[in-house]
Parts: C-alpha cells; sequence; structure tokens
C-alpha cells in the first residue's frame, strides 16, 4: 500500500470507488468507459415480421428488407425475424470479439440452424460472444439470424407490470454492431464491485468492511484505465483480500443456477416454450465455460416442448445432465398450485413428472422443488414421500402479510404425520443475482441460527425466465471462502440437503398446512378456470374407473393409456401456480378454458366407450354407472325409450351399474307455497324459503334442530367492495369485509318450478346492480339429506366481491375444510394475528362447522374460498379483478352449492360421501333389460375412501387402486373386488410394488389397515 496515510472519511472514499466503476458518471476517465474497445458497423441487417410463432427453417425462408437500427415494429405478441450479416476486420485478431444487440423484447440468437444463445436487454444479455480471441482460422464472414419476442420478460403489462397486456406496443433495436470486448476491464470490475458492495453491505460496524474500504482505495490508486498494463497489480490487491479465508464455522451457502420460468403468467403457454429455449440453451453457453456452474430446473412439460422443439438443444441438456451440470429437479408436471389441485391431481403431476424424468434422464427427484406458489397442503409430505421425496424447496411464505414464518429450515410434517426436511431460502428470493447484499442477508435473515448453517441461493433473472449470467457466476467466484463473508460453493439441491440432514439434530417441526397470508383472491379469480379444474378431475375419474372395470370385465376393451395420458397433462398444465390461480393475462385464461374443453369433449368419448363396454351399445334399457365406492340412492334424470326426459330414483351400488327402476321414495318431497315464503319437505329437512330465496328456516326433522340461526337468514347473497393494495387478480384484503353489503332486490321473486315428488324446486332473481343479476334453482330431492341450490349469475361488476352466507346455529372454535385426501381444522375466531390472518381460507368440495352431535355442511362443486367466523359459513363465489386480465370473470357463470344439517359428527353423517355425491353425477349408459346390478369393489369401513382405479402404468392386465382414510382415525377395512383379481401387492405412488408387503387376500377381500388420512396404494394383477 502506499506510504501515504489514507484520510478516515469513509464517504469519499466508498463514492470515490463507486465512480470509478459508474456506468453514468465519469465514463470519459473511470474503468468501466474501457469495457469496449474498437466497434464496427454490421454488414447488413434485414427483418421479416411474422404474426405467429414461427420454426427457424419456415421463418428462413421468407423475404427479409432491410432494417435500420432505431425502426420499429410490432404490435405485442408479434416476433421480428431478423437476418444479421457481419464481418469481423482483421485488425481484431487476438481480441474478444461480440455482437452487442440492445433491443425491447426477447431474442434468440440462430447460427447454423440452431438456436444458440438468448438475448435481452431485461436480464442483462446483450452480447453474443462471436470469439473469445480471434484467430486467422476462424470465419469472418458470418450470417445469423435473431428471432425478436413482441413481448418483454414480463409480458406487455400496460403502465405497470401486472396491468393488462397492451396489445399495440411498439418494439425497436437500439444498438446491433460488432464491438471488441475488453475482459481484463470486466474482470476487475467485478472486483471493484464486490468489494464496493462489500463496504456498503457490512456497514460500518465491522471490520472487515474498513478492510474492503482501504483495498479498493488503494486499488484506485493503482490502476490507470487508459493503461492495461496497471491492471494486474489492481487485480492481486483485490485478490488477497478475497482470499484471506473463514474460519470452520462460518455458514455455508450453496449456489445454484436457477430460472423461475412460469409455464404461463403474463404471456401465453406458447411463448413459453420460446422462453425455455432462450433461457435454457443460454445456461449450455454458461456451463461449456464454466464446468463448476450448475443450472436447477423444474417442470417436466417444459424439458417436453424444448424436445419437441428444440430437439437439438435437448440432446445438449441430456449431455449436461450426465455431467451433473443441468439438473432437473422437484419431480412434477409443472410447478402447481399448492391447495386447489385435488388429491389425485397432486399425485399425477409426481407421477407425470417423475416418469418423465427417469424416461429421460434416468433420474429420479429427490426434492420437491416449489418456489412460488400460493400456499402448501397439509397432505404435501406424505404424497412426496409416495414418490421417495424427503426433501423440499420453497420461498414464497416469505411473502407473508401479517406474521413471519419462523423458520428457514425445518421439518414439515403432513396431515398423517409424514415429514419432509424442507429449506426456505433465507435470502428470500428466488432470483438472486450473486451479489454481497444477497450473501449477508442468507446469514444474517436465517431464523434458524444455531440449528442449520447452510442455505440455498438461488441465482438467475427468475418468473419471466432469463436465468443466470456470467457476472452472477464471477461475482459468486470472487468470493468462495471470503472471510466475513459466509463460504460460498457450487452446489446442487441433493448436496445442500444432505449436509442440512446430516446436521438436523436441533432443527424444530412445523405440523399442519404452510398457509400464505397473502393471495386469498386466487381460491376465486376466474371462476371458469375452477369449474372447468374440478368437472375435469371428475371426468377422468369416471372415465379411469369405467376403464378399469370394463378392462376387468371385456377381454376386447382397450384401455385408452396415451389419450388418457394426453388429457392429464392438460389439466396438469392449467394448475400451474399462475393458472388455476386465476392470476394470468386474458390469453392464458383463454388456452386454459379451450383445453378444458378438449378434455370434456375427448373425455365424453372416452366415457362412452367405457360406459358402453360396461352395458351394450346404444340399444337396452337406461341404466348408470356409479363411480364413487358406496351405494347411491338419488334422483336422476333420464331419458325414456321414446326420448323424454323424466325423472327416476335410482339405487346404484358401490363403484358399479344398475338398471333405472321406477321406484318410490319412503317420502315424497313436498312443495307448499304460503303467504310470503314456500315451504319444501323431504322426510329428512323442512327448508322455508322467503320471496327473496333466503331460508328463513332448516329444520332437520328427525332431531326436530333448526340449523339457521335465530333471526338469521340462510342462503344470504352478501357483496363487498374488493380493491386490494397491488395483486389485483390476487389479493383481497382483509378490510373488505367492512365493506359488506347484502344483495336484497329481488326482480323475479320465488316461484315453484316443480312438485312431483321426487324433486320439489323453486326458483327466483335477484339484482345485484343494473348490470349483474343472480337467478337460482332451489332444489330438494327425495331422500337426499342436503339442499341444492343451482345458480346462475351474470356478472359485470368492478372490483366487487360476491360471497353467500348461511349464519347457522351452531358453536364451535374451529370449522373443517376438506383438503386433498382429508380434512383439516381452522379457527372461527380471531384471537391472534394467525388467526385473523385466515379471514378467507380454501377448502375442497365440503366445509363443516359442528359441535357435539349436531353441524353444518356447506357442500359445492367448483368453488375453493371459503370462511367460517363465529357462527356465520360464508362461501366465495365471483370476484371482478381488472389486472392483469382486464375481463377477468366477465360474463355468465353457472355452479352449484349445497347446505347439509346433520346430527352426529360429519363423519358419521356422510357429509363427506354426500360431498363427493354432488361433484360426481350418476352416468347414464344402456345395459340389456335382465342385468342385475353389479359391484366392481366395495370397502367394509365408511372412513376408507376408495379415491382412483386405474390401469397401472407400464403393465397391462393390472390395475392401480388408490385409497385413503378419510375420518382421521385408524381403521381396517376389507377391500372386496368382484373383478378377477390374481394377486395384490402394496405399492407407493409410482407403482412400485413393495414386494415385501403382499396384500392378505382372503376369500372376503383384501385386508387393509388405515392411520388417520393415510393413503394407500395397491397393485392388483388380473
Ligand atoms: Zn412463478
Amino acid at each position: 500500500m502506499s506510504r501515504q496515510a489514507v484520510l478516515k472519511n469513509r464517504r469519499t472514499l466508498l463514492e470515490r470507488a463507486e465512480k470509478f466503476i459508474s456506468d453514468i458518471y465519469f465514463t470519459d476517465c473511470n474503468l468501466r468507459g474501457r469495457l469496449y474497445g474498437d466497434s464496427c458497423p454490421l454488414e447488413s441487417l434485414s427483418s421479416f415480421l411474422s404474426s405467429k410463432r414461427i420454426s427457424f427453417s419456415e421463418a428462413s425462408k421468407q423475404n427479409f428488407a432491410p432494417h435500420k437500427v432505431g425502426d420499429t415494429f410490432g404490435p405485442t405478441w408479434w416476433t421480428c425475424w431478423f437476418k444479421v450479416t457481419l464481418k469481423i476486420p482483421k485488425s481484431w485478431r487476438g481480441k474478444e470479439v461480440h455482437l452487442l444487440w440492445e433491443s425491447d423484447g426477447e431474442a434468440m440468437v440462430w447460427r447454423d440452424g440452431q438456436p444458440v444463445q438468448g438475448l435481452t436487454k431485461e436480464g442483462e444479455k446483450t452480447s453474443y460472444i462471436l470469439t473469445d480471441c480471434l484467430t486467422d482460422e476462424e470465419p469472418q464472414s458470418i450470417t445469423l439470424y435473431v428471432e425478436l419476442a413482441c413481448n418483454g420478460l414480463f409480458g406487455a403489462g400496460k403502465g405497470s407490470m401486472i396491468a393488462a397486456p397492451d396489445p399495440n406496443r411498439k418494439f425497436s433495436v437500439q444498438k446491433a454492431e460488432l464491438v471488441v470486448f475488453n475482459r481484463d476491464v470486466q474482470e476487475l470490475l467485478t472486483d471493484f464491485e464486490m468489494l464496493v458492495d462489500i463496504v456498503k453491505d457490512l456497514g460500518e460496524g465491522e471490520q472487515r468492511g474498513y478492510q474492503a474500504l482501504y483495498t479498493v482505495n488503494e486499488m484506485v490508486n493503482i490502476c490507470d484505465p487508459s493503461d492495461p498494463s496497471s491492471f494486474p497489480k489492481a487485480h492481486t490487491l483485490a485478490h488477497k483480500f478475497f482470499n484471506q479465508h473463514n474460519g470452520q464455522s462460518q455458514h455455508t451457502v450453496h449456489a445454484m443456477g436457477h430460472c423461475h420460468l412460469d409455464t404461463a403468467w403474463l404471456w401465453p403457454y406458447e411463448e413459453t416454450i420460446r422462453k425455455c429455449g432462450r433461457s435454457w440453451v443460454t445456461a449450455i453457453r454458461l456451463m461449456e465455460k464454466n464446468p463448476e456452474f450448475v443450472f436447477t430446473c423444474s417442470q417436466a412439460q417444459q424439458f417436453q416442448w424444448v424436445k419437441t422443439w428444440y430437439p437439438g438443444l435437448f440432446s445438449q441438456i441430456q449431455h449436461y445432465v450426465k455431467k451433473g451440470q443441468f439438473i432437473p429437479v422437484g419431480g412434477t408436471w409443472v410447478e402447481m398450485d399448492g391447495n386447489l389441485p385435488s388429491g389425485e391431481s397432486m399425485v399425477r403431476q409426481f407421477l407425470e413428472g417423475q416418469r418423465f424424468f427417469q424416461k429421460e434422464f434416468g433420474i429420479c427427484c429427490k426434492e420437491f422443488w416449489l418456489p412460488d406458489t400460493f400456499g402448501y397442503s397439509a397432505q404435501i409430505p406424505q404424497i412426496m414421500q409416495g414418490f421417495g421425496m424427503s426433501f423440499f424447496l420453497t420461498q414464497k411464505l416469505s411473502w407473508n402479510l401479517v406474521n413471519a414464518f419462523p423458520h428457514n429450515t425445518f421439518f414439515w410434517e403432513g396431515l398423517d404425520g409424514s415429514q419432509v426436511l424442507t429449506h426456505f431460502p433465507p435470502g428470500d428470493s428466488y432470483g438472486m443475482e450473486g451479489k454481497v447484499k444477497e450473501l449477508v442477508n442468507t446469514v444474517r435473515n436465517n431464523k434458524d441460527k444455531g440449528r442449520a448453517n447452510y442455505s440455498a441461493v438461488l441465482f438467475g433473472f427468475g418468473d419471466g425466465g432469463g436465468g443466470p449470467t456470467q457476472l452472477m457466476i464471477d461475482r459468486l467466484q470472487r468470493v468462495q471462502d471470503t472471510d466475513g463473508l459466509p463460504k460460498v460453493q457450487m452446489s446442487s439441491p441433493l448436496r445442500l440437503f444432505s449436509q442440512l440432514q446430516a446436521d438436523s439434530a436441533l432443527l424444530c417441526t412445523w405440523s399442519g398446512e404452510l398457509f400464505l397470508e397473502l393471495h386469498n383472491g386466487t381460491y376465486t379469480t376466474e371462476a371458469k378456470i375452477k369449474r372447468g379444474n374440478r368437472q375435469c378431475e371428475t371426468l377422468l375419474h369416471d372415465i379411469e374407473i369405467a376403464s378399469s372395470l370394463a378392462l376387468g370385465s371385456d377381454n376386447t376393451f382397450k384401455y385408452p393409456v396415451e389419450k388418457l395420458q394426453e388429457l392429464w397433462r392438460l389439466l396438469l398444465l392449467n394448475q400451474f401456480h399462475d393458472v388455476i390461480p386465476g392470476s394470468c393475462i386474458e390469453l392464458v385464461v383463454e388456452d386454459a378454458l379451450k383445453y378444458y374443453e378438449d378434455i370434456r369433449s375427448a373425455g365424453a368419448r372416452l366415457l362412452q366407450d367405457a360406459c358402453e363396454a360396461l352395458g351394450s351399445k346404444g340399444s337396452g334399457s337406461p341404466a348408470v354407472f356409479n363411480s364413487l365406492p358406496w351405494e347411491r340412492n338419488e334422483v336422476v334424470q333420464i331419458q325414456d325409450d321414446r326420448g323424454q326426459a323424466g325423472l327416476a330414483l335410482v339405487r346404484v351400488p358401490s363403484i358399479g351399474v344398475a338398471p333405472v327402476k321406477d321406484t318410490k321414495p319412503a317420502t315424497q318431497v313436498s312443495v307448499t307455497v304460503q303467504t310470503d315464503t314456500v315451504v319444501m319437505e323431504n322426510g329428512i329437512f323442512r327448508a322455508v324459503v322467503n320471496k327473496d330465496g333466503s331460508l328463513a328456516s332448516l329444520l332437520l326433522l328427525n332431531a326436530n334442530r333448526e340449523a339457521i340461526s335465530d333471526g338469521c337468514h340462510g342462503n344470504q347473497f352478501v357483496i363487498f367492495d374488493d380493491v386490494p393494495l397491488y395483486w389485483d387478480a390476487w389479493d383481497v384484503m382483509d378490510y373488505h369485509l367492512q365493506t359488506r353489503k347484502p344483495v336484497v332486490e329481488v326482480e323475479q321473486p320465488v316461484g315453484v318450478v316443480s312438485s312431483d315428488g321426487l324433486r320439489g324446486s323453486v326458483s327466483f332473481t335477484l339484482r345485484i346492480s343494473d348490470k349483474s343479476t343472480i337467478t337460482q334453482e332451489i332444489v330438494m330431492d327425495a331422500m337426499c339429506p342436503y339442499l341444492k341450490f343451482n345458480t346462475q349469475v351474470n356478472w359485470a361488476e368492478s372490483h366487487k366481491f360476491l360471497k353467500v352466507e348461511f349464519p347457522v346455529r351452531v358453536r364451535s372454535p374451529n370449522a373443517t375444510y376438506e383438503i386433498q385426501f382429508g380434512h383439516l381444522q381452522r379457527p372461527t375466531h380471531w384471537n391472534t394475528s394467525w388467526d385473523w390472518a385466515r379471514f378467507e381460507v380454501w377448502g375442497h368440495k365440503w366445509a363443516d362447522l359442528s359441535e357435539h352431535n349436531f353441524g353444518v355442511a356447506l357442500l359445492n362443486d367448483c368453488k375453493y374460498g371459503y370462511s367460517v367466523h363465529k357462527n356465520v359459513m360464508t362461501l366465495s363465489l365471483l370476484r371482478s379483478p381488472k389486472s392483469p386480465d382486464a375481463n377477468a370473470d366477465m360474463g355468465t357463470h353457472q355452479f352449484t352449492y349445497a347446505i347439509m344439517p346433520h346430527t352426529g359428527s360429519f363423519q358419521d353423517a356422510s357429509v363427506i360421501q354426500c360431498a363427493y355425491n354432488l361433484n360426481f353425477p350418476l352416468r347414464p349408459l344402456r345395459r340389456p333389460a335382465d342385468a342385475a346390478p353389479w359391484s366392481a369393489f366395495t370397502v367394509s369401513a365408511a372412513a376408507v375412501v376408495l379415491e382412483t382405479i386405474k390401469q397401472a402404468e407400464d403393465r397391462k392386465k393390472a390395475l392401480v387402486v388408490r385409497l385413503y382414510e378419510s375420518h382421521g382415525s385408524t381403521v381396517n377395512a376389507t377391500l372386496c373386488p368382484s373383478l378377477p383379481v390374481r394377486e395384490a401387492w402394496h405399492c407407493d405412488l409410482m407403482e412400485n410394488p413393495d414386494l415385501t408387503r403382499p396384500a392378505l387376500m382372503t376369500s372376503e377381500g383384501i385386508t387393509l389397515n388405515f392411520n388417520p388420512f393415510q393413503i394407500v396404494s395397491l397393485l392388483l394383477t388380473l
């Protein structure tokens, strides 16, 4: 160091160093100004504009017209293809030469017909390296193509990121030229930047920060930007600092390249395919230059897309997967929403994902990877364990609005007691940049100090793709073991989790769901997507069961393996964490609804084929197929032989078929019109309906027990102002509850629709506003213990939230909500911040509020948002946010919910079964007139639900059946198949049989033991 005493002014020394590398100030004389040497224009630039996303081979055949830098093109979502011809000057021999490309939009460089690199200004990628060191042998005349998507990394929001896209945005190329890139300047800039950041981020309290300050100051003294021969001395000084090592106890950061790439969000699915191409080919280029660089990559669907659209890139990926640098993670088809998909959907996310990774890469992921989702079901640990996964990485809970989650590394215990080692990167981001601040925060924010000494740092631009840059890798490489900072190593998820596990003795355990205290509007937004999801889950369930039964009973039947996989994958795709939550743009909603239509139409044919195999083709007498594992006695709509529609009461056994017989109910449904009300009664309960459609009374007859709270009305529609702080489609805020207004204006008072003994129904219409109405049919069926509300809403509101309330005569501190393969309780009071932060929660087909020996359940056929506060049960129906989809939820909606008062517990009252019945209609088919009722499977215990029957993967003539314990009890059950089962084995969720555990088969059936909420899968050989 220089002998002259250095003044102790921290501020001037620090700013001096900052200005020395500034890209704004003093670039005429500072180091940054020397980053590029000579430049040279392109030989030619020409372009061709396409409204569609076309292939390279198609694009390269088009006529390209001359293009000037600065010319504008567009609009949004179009693609501009550029043809670039260039000639590198011979005099640049020995230099590193870049194509410098600064433009709006996201670009891909194509060379010799292959994608070679992504270019995105927002993602700090504006250089394509033509050569590291120009030699005489290299071609100097080169033709490249640049495919430029007219959208940014985050789509094209008008005015703000999440606003609806601007359809008319214009784009331009601001710079396109050849430059000499001075790598030595870049290296020194990185040294300077890291030291400056150490000074700033360690702060004034750390002596190490002052050591960095005097080091960087001395470097400015030594370094003459105009004289590269002065650089090595400055560089040496920096490295001396970086190489002063830590002690053994220092925290270790496991750095992994990453690129969180939303499968659709502010851009459509189709653009994601290209985002994958751009981001991943760039990661491959970095691997070629940095053999230690590791890139983690999730979502089998995206790999499948790249395999189809970029086969050359896919084989390079396979190569780097083998080398351990490109690491497929997560084991799911997409990074799905963690709340709304059904239990079986969750299983299929993993089944399709793990099988894909196994087939393409020979890899079975050990970690579930879901950085970004809006909550995590309490069944995820058990499902993960079923796929051989014990590790979970996520991050989103750091977004909690009310309560800070108390851990970064902990054991997460699920509903059934399964545990997984869970890590939230303490830097609270899945898109870090390798900066000092992130490393410092990772150590400081770690809530498990003293318990966990390892953390993940996921670096790379994310959400819209982009991924890591060379600069990020260089930054991390500088400070691998620098006293004062955590140790940094390039790592893999498996290495991180293995170390965490080896040192896990002191870790805490969190039991139950990981509830995100934010984005609670996503249980309701885009109601048609929610409905599509529920209906298609139901349809695929029924197709698989009917096809499995057909396989077991008809030798000629072919199980539709490929078609079912295709439909499942469409459903799983739409469960992506910005699609099913409804937080996507309108283009994505349109795609999603189209995929649901594809599933419905192709699914209807598959179901018909299977039902014909179970019955008879076209001719025969009317019959019904029951896909649920209990006997049902229900009123169904039928068509008689003359095609006349009518009603019939049918009795059909568990997972079976039965003829439609003209049976009479024990008690007929009566509908009586009185002065101000209509009274409906079916022998189980009596409903008194006011003229405005609300319920004055709901009386359970046997128990003589009123369900509606004194002086209140059930089925009360209410509307709220729904203006969040920022995340429009995502968030409903606590204060919306203060704006409650009952919907009271009657347009058409209650009138009787039908009253024929089997079914009684009344209907009415309410006005929500001069733009929106609710028309509802209240339906009471013979023998049915719940009252159905078939609802149609014409919805044209703006920032309003529609709900329906049932104030009930029940007092309980907890309400129960169905989740995947089970249920859980949440408080009905607002004692603590953890309680009131759950003012809006999610559930699946039912919620229940019970006190001892009496309760009320609220069922639905396509809704997910609930709240139960004190004694008021509320179902969330429709929202009307305006961004990112300006037309979200506008139009006509149909949905059904039901209210079910009951004695005893909800378990004993068959609430679970009733909610299934509401969602899974009996399916009509034709059978010979003399055919007797037939059941394929029965289960002896009411607590056990036989959820899934499907053909086993890769095995013909073998079925997988999946059951779960639904009551929260320890039970034994017997599964009795009437299909010819030869062998039965327990298997995991991957369908691998456990050869140590043959299932015990007796003449009674297969004996099974269940713990509370346990999922059991069996492999049955036919
Ligand atoms: Zn995301």
